[in-house]
């Protein structure tokens, strides 16, 4: 296997969030496939390259997954250097797994370039520790959202004591909300909800579950965003603002 793509994940938004790893992946690159999280900043590691942008939404109207892969596999079988560039980790929500797959099926080799989840940037940046000693004993990233309609084991997720990060939630605030509730997790749970995690126009908005619709709705949130909800959403951890102060 000679030809090669690599999977890089341009982390959150904000350009400095990028890893060694993915400004030397740019810096070489000759093809770059960019998704529509992706901050269009980060392009300027690129010296070379021809960018595409194949994102769901943004230009690009829905570029169905197949041609994505086909695209790929052209360039690489070219022999180009192509970078497929993913916001966020490319295995977080990403479908990177499924495209490694598909590459390594038609011979191509993979290399994965970690980013920075959106869930863990949001969080860390409005000073909430997803795990925190004796409240918070591990975190649990889920979507709400499914092509298959299956349900998550809400009751589980409720009971589990750990932190919950839910990615592509805005749009199932009520549906979360009621689910949580049933299952057994307190009305005053906090929850705080982040929009544009890392970019300067990042937004936060702080509830409970009961309230967290009603709230979203004043605070008129806007994807992209994640929801923190748990114990540790209730933190304005003042350590680390006396420690900056
Ligand atoms: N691979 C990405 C996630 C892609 S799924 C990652 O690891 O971050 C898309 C979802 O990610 C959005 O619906 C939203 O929930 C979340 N997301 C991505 N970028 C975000 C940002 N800057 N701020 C808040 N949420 C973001």
């Amino acid at each position: 296997m000679s030809a090669k793509v690599w999977l890089v994940g341009a982390g959150p938004g904000d350009p400095e969030l990028l890893t060694l790893k993915a400004v030397k992946a740019l810096n070489q690159a000759e093809i770059v496939m960019i998704d529509d999280l992706v901050n269009p900043a980060v392009l300027e590691h690129c010296r070379n390259a021809r960018i595409m942008s194949v994102g769901k939404r943004g230009g690009c109207r829905s570029t169905p997954q197949a041609f994505i892969h086909r695209l790929m596999l052209r360039y690489a079988r070219q022999g180009k250097c192509v970078v497929r560039l993913k916001g966020g980790d490319p295995c977080i929500f990403g479908r990177g797994s499924e495209e490694a797959d598909w590459l390594n099926e038609h011979g191509i080799e993979v290399e994965m370039v970690n980013g920075i989840t959106a869930g863990l940037a949001g969080a860390t940046n409005c000073g909430i520790p997803l795990t925190l000693r004796g409240v918070a004993r591990g975190v649990t990233l889920v979507t709400a959202h499914t092509q298959d309609d299956s349900s998550l084991n809400w009751p589980a997720l409720a009971q589990s004591g750990t932190t919950l990060v839910v990615y592509m939630g805005v749009a199932k605030l009520s549906e979360i909300r009621e689910s949580l509730l049933a299952g057994g997790m307190r009305a005053d749970m906090p929850v705080a909800m982040i929009e544009n995690a890392s970019l300067p126009q990042q937004r936060e908005c702080r509830s409970s579950l009961a309230a967290m619709q009603q709230a979203a709705h004043d605070f008129q949130l806007k994807s992209p965003a994640i929801l923190v909800i748990g114990e540790v959403a209730a933190q304005p951890n003042m350590q680390l603002a006396a420690i900056s102060a």
